[in-house]
């Protein structure tokens, strides 16, 4: 028996705490097939911490996360904070970048896969789409989200002046392109690279650095640069081109939504983020593991979020922070057992449940491991 892992749950906001409720149910059940020892805590984030402590996410919390091995999250957000408007930083006004910053994760990856069983659900013919597997590694903790200043202020003409800045350090671009390139080593050995290095400094900045990680670490790893407006229209068409993607936090996040087309649906996407590059320290220890999509409030309370984004996302958990790649195969396993099934929620164009899709799920694990 490995562990106990320590394993802080938050749900979130609208399906954030559907769709954990379901990572949870596989979580204790694939530690228990496993011989995994895990202690999970659950507490609140988002709106649903404001509406309960006036603040996006609490002390309490950060100091529970910080002393977690793993943290499950939902997703957050919603029209009913929206309006909120909170003077001062953005760890003020979003729980979860709080969280992010407060916890040094800045290495998120986000991987996409195109499901055998799901070629038919995707726009794309099937020998586009055929064996398109993806990684986008998003560097989490800077950039346009974070620069300083931000804010606005009223113009002597009476114009609203919005504004951010996006900026990097030599460092931060240095630690994300190592985990990219460590992460393509154990894959297909091909790093593309994106940025707007024509019309942004900060992009001239991270080409460079990038270059010249590549070149002095890792001249076994082929790397490209491609500018990120014509990357949208190559990823797109041709996503069976390319193995990792390394993106900034803003083009990180545009990019992993437009390759969740390939899986089928944004419900199908997990992620991990983490303080180290993966390959650096397994176990991890405290990472941040979440499905890309957000709180979906326009389903929300209905039991129809498809669950497969955070289930997928627990598998990683079992893979970066619990070093127990094993468990991690049985979930996917399982998932693709369950597509094959046909056991497919609404945004797939079935018919089938949170539950029902969980439970599938939790039987095929069941199946796997008595097989095993
Ligand atoms: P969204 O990802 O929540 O939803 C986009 C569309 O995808 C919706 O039609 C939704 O129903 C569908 N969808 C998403 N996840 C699904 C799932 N698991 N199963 C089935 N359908 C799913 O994006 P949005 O509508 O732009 O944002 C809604 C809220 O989520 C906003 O408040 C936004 O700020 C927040 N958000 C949070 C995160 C996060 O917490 N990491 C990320 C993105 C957006």
């Amino acid at each position: 028996m490995s562990g106990p892992f320590k394993v802080l749950a938050l749900g979130g906001d609208h399906i954030g705490p559907e769709v954990v409720g379901a990572g949870l149910r596989v979580l204790l059940q694939t530690a228990d097939q496993f011989g995994v020892g895990v202690e999970v805590e659950e507490d609140l984030l988002g709106g649903a911490s404001w509406d309960v402590h006036g603040t996006f996410c609490t002390d309490a919390v950060v100091d529970k996360a910080r002393a977690a091995d793993a943290i499950l999250v939902g997703a957050v957000g919603g029209p009913e904070w929206d309006g909120i408007r909170i003077d001062g930083p953005i760890t003020e006004t979003d729980g979860l970048t709080r969280l992010r910053i407060e916890l040094d994760v800045y290495n998120a990856l986000r991987p996409a896969r195109a499901w055998s069983s799901l070629l038919s659900r995707t726009p794309y013919r099937k020998e586009i789409v055929d064996g398109a597997d993806l990684l986008v590694v998003r560097e989490n903790s800077g950039g346009v989200y974070y620069g300083e200043p931000r804010g606005r202020e009223v113009l002597s003409d009476g114009q609203v002046r919005a504004y951010e800045i996006s900026e990097y350090r030599t460092s931060e671009v240095e630690r994300i392109a190592r985990c990219a390139f460590e992460a393509a080593r154990g894959r297909r050995g091909y790093v593309t690279s994106l940025d707007k290095s024509n019309v942004m400094e900060s992009g001239k900045l991270w080409r460079e650095t990038v270059e010249r990680i590549g070149r002095d670490e890792y001249p076994d790893v082929e790397l490209q640069h491609l500018l990120m407006d014509y990357a949208l229209f190559a990823v797109a068409r041709a996503p069976k081109d390319f193995d990792v993607l390394l993106a900034d936090n803003l083009f990180g996040d545009l990019i992993s939504d437009l390759i969740a087309v390939i899986s089928g649906s944004l419900g199908m996407l997990p992620s991990a983020t983490l303080p180290a590059a993966a390959r650096e320290a397994s176990p991890v220890k405290g990472g941040l593991y979440e499905p890309t999509h957000g709180s979906a409030p326009d389903i929300s309370g209905r039991g129809i979020a498809n669950p497969i984004g955070a289930i997928l996302s627990v598998a990683m958990m079992f893979e970066y922070g619990f070093g127990c790649a094993p468990a991690a195969r049985a979930i996917v396993g399982a998932v693709d057992s369950v597509l094959n099934a046909g056991v497919l929620p609404p945004d797939l164009g079935g018919t089938a449940d949170t539950g029902a899709v969980t439970q599938a799920v939790l039987g095929y694990l069941r199946s796997s491991a008595s097989w095993s």
